[in-house]
């Protein structure tokens, strides 16, 4: 009974739902953590490493504990790139002034509570990353014992501070390295730059990497200044908050794409580039035909939903560096540098086609029909053969749009078209 109960609960693991090689690489780095930390577990321990573990997991859980509310805004600002904690204040401290096996169980310790209390991350995620932190923790232990006579415990001299930095380096790398890896492995589409976290953001976890030594350092000298510590803290964590702010004012909330604004501002610099590099710049707008009567038939939501998977299909048919937005409504732009005039109706056709195969189940969690011949116009134009200026090249592809819907609908039309 109790078996088949663990059973139907292993089989419901969100995990399952990933490619199988992910599964397996995700599973293996959990092996190779667990095998290490068992490895290298039998370390003596004294009652004095036991009072630091506590002062360094009571900090811990007070920082979370202070920044739970922050984090609650995070959540809503997610997107699809590495997450950033500052954990790490804690957890190097302990590689610097703990037996592994100590900094391992309060890197458990600060997971249990930031899934517990914080971040509500599928269960696999939390494992998969708190497998990458103890694989870290065990490669900056290790250049640590390597480099340092006085491991674990502080170095005296300039040269055991320069260890202390190769092995805070070689953490982040191996923790960082793993978790864009799994995120590259899982959504080869997510743009490098994406995957690889966004310099504000890092910059931010190298300070708490800093912080951390110094944490290690009042830890063992003067613990009670680890409360000066905290407030410090605080204000790096409110730091992370400003890069989410800004991907959330340039996204379009309903289908994850770049708004209206902030889909000009980089087709203006797209085509000052081009200018200057003698370039030409492909732009596609593109009207869901008929969407009101998807509106009318199953409602608003459907429809949003409907929204949702034809910016889906469009994200996912275009280059990473070809930028779509929502430009209003049930109208996309399309903006692909480099493409020729020549090229440019290829891609408004093979957009044309993929969206004509999708379809869309109702409602989407108990789906008991699916909606299916959804169509869309497309007025096709290029800089600089159509014209120079954004103004007027999405002027032009309105018109050929324009001219799309008159013809019939679900065509491609560029500007040589314009009866006017
Ligand atoms: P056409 O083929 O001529 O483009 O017909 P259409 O019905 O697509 O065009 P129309 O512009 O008449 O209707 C667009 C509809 O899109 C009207 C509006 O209610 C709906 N709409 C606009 N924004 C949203 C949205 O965010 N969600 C949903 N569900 N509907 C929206
Ligand atoms: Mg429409
Ligand atoms: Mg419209």
């Amino acid at each position: 009974m109790i078996a088949r109960g663990v059973r139907t609960w292993v089989r419901r693991w969100a995990l399952w739902s990933l490619p199988r090689h992910v599964v397996i690489f995700v599973l293996l780095a959990e092996t190779v953590a667990v095998v290490i930390t068992a490895a290298t577990a039998e370390t003596a321990i004294h009652q004095r490493d036991l009072v630091l573990w506590g002062i360094l997991a009571l900090g811990s859980v007070v920082h979370l504990e202070a920044v739970r509310s922050i984090e609650r805004v995070r959540e809503g600002l997610r997107h699809n790139a590495p997450y950033v904690d500052l954990k790490s204040v804690w957890t190097f401290a302990a590689v610097l002034v703990l037996p592994t096996p100590l900094t391992v169980a309060l890197v458990i310790l600060t997971y249990v509570h930031l899934r517990s209390r914080l971040v509500r991350m599928p269960i696999y995620r939390c494992i998969y990353s708190c497998s990458t932190v103890i694989l870290a923790t065990h490669a900056a232990a290790a250049v640590l014992t390597a480099g340092l006579p006085t491991y674990p415990g502080l170095p005296g001299t300039a040269a055991g501070v320069f260890v202390i930095v190769l092995a805070a380096m070689l953490r982040w790398f191996v923790n960082h390295g793993m978790v864009v890896a799994v995120i590259m492995l899982s959504s080869p589409q997510t743009p490098g730059r994406t995957a690889l976290g966004i310099f504000s953001n890092n910059i931010v976890e190298v300070a708490a990497v800093s912080l951390g030594a110094v944490t290690a350092l009042a830890a063992v000298t003067q613990p009670w200044f680890i409360m000066l510590i905290l407030p410090t803290l605080v204000v790096l964590h409110r730091a992370l908050l400003l890069h989410q702010y800004e991907v959330a004012a340039r996204t379009d909330e309903k289908t994850g794409l770049a708004n209206a604004v902030h889909w000009s501002e980089t087709a203006r610099l797209e085509l000052r580039r081009a200018e200057r590099d003698k370039a030409s710049v492909g732009i596609l707008m593109l009207d869901i035909d008929h969407f009101k009567e998807v509106n009318d038939t199953h409602g608003h939501l459907v429809g949003d939903a409907v929204l949702k998977v034809i910016a889906d299909t469009l994200r996912d048919a275009c280059r990473p560096h070809d930028l779509v937005g929502r430009w209003g409504g049930e109208e996309f732009t399309v903006l692909l540098p480099g493409v020729s005039e020549t090229t440019v109706v290829d891609v408004a056709e093979r957009l044309r086609k993929l969206i004509s195969v999708q379809e869309v189940p109702v409602p989407p969690e108990n789906p008991t029909e699916r909606i299916k011949g959804l169509t869309a116009s497309i007025g096709a134009v290029t800089y600089p053969a159509t014209g120079p200026a954004l103004e007027d090249l999405l002027l032009a592809a309105d018109k050929a749009l324009y001219e799309a819907k008159a013809n019939g609908r679900n065509k491609v039309m560029t500007v040589p078209h314009l009866t006017s």
